[in-house]
């Protein structure tokens, strides 16, 4: 499928989750056969020329591309998840969002010392959510110099935002 028929399945919902905002919704893209294997090849393809070791998702909708994209590229996946989910001790980043904080978190064992891993997200926006997954990568030792996304919202500063930290941001479209 090519960017354009992708995009089509993306459904933008005015007013979620605040007055405002206008929400992409990828659900119908998810449930589309032909959607969800493209969107997977698509991501592949922005991945390609990239070494990596590992791939890294932000939950929730980071895990659906995330995983997907690692069985495709033949690489294990690892899980930057939101407050109190692993049992295990984990480092955790706070990020400022639009109203309040969030945090994400991640068991640091699961990063080897100076593995490269690509980081993937559904969509990059103020580019807050993917710095944080960053650092708490970078952290646990991890060479992250990339980070994948679906869509990029290019009216929002996320990919100067990643640029300044030295992380180039690929999205399938904007
Ligand atoms: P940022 O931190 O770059 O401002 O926002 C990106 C994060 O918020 C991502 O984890 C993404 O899943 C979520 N997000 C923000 N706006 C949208 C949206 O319009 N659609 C979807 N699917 N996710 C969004």
């Amino acid at each position: 499928m090519t960017p354009e028929e992708l995009k089509a399945l993306v459904r933008t919902v005015p007013g979620f989750p605040q007055p405002g905002i206008q929400f992409r919704d990828i659900t119908p893209l998810l449930a589309h056969a032909k959607g969800l294997a493209g969107s997977i090849t698509a991501l592949a393809d922005l991945a390609r020329g990239v070494e990596a070791q590992a791939v890294a998702g932000i939950e929730a909708r980071g895990f659906i591309f995330g995983t997907a994209l690692a069985l495709e590229l033949g690489l294990g996946f690892v899980p930057l998840r939101k407050p109190g989910k692993l049992p295990v001790a984990t480092i955790s980043e706070d990020y400022a969002l639009e109203y309040g904080t969030a945090r994400l978190e991640l068991d640091p064992t699961l990063i080897e010392r100076g593995e490269r891993v690509l980081l993937v997200d559904d969509l990059l926006a103020t580019g807050g959510t993917a710095t944080a997954g960053m650092r708490l990568l970078r952290r646990a030792g991890a060479i992250v110099e990339h980070a994948l996304f679906l869509i990029d919202l290019p009216d929002l500063p996320g990919r100067a935002a990643l640029a300044d930290e030295g992380v180039a941001a690929h999205a399938v479209m904007a």
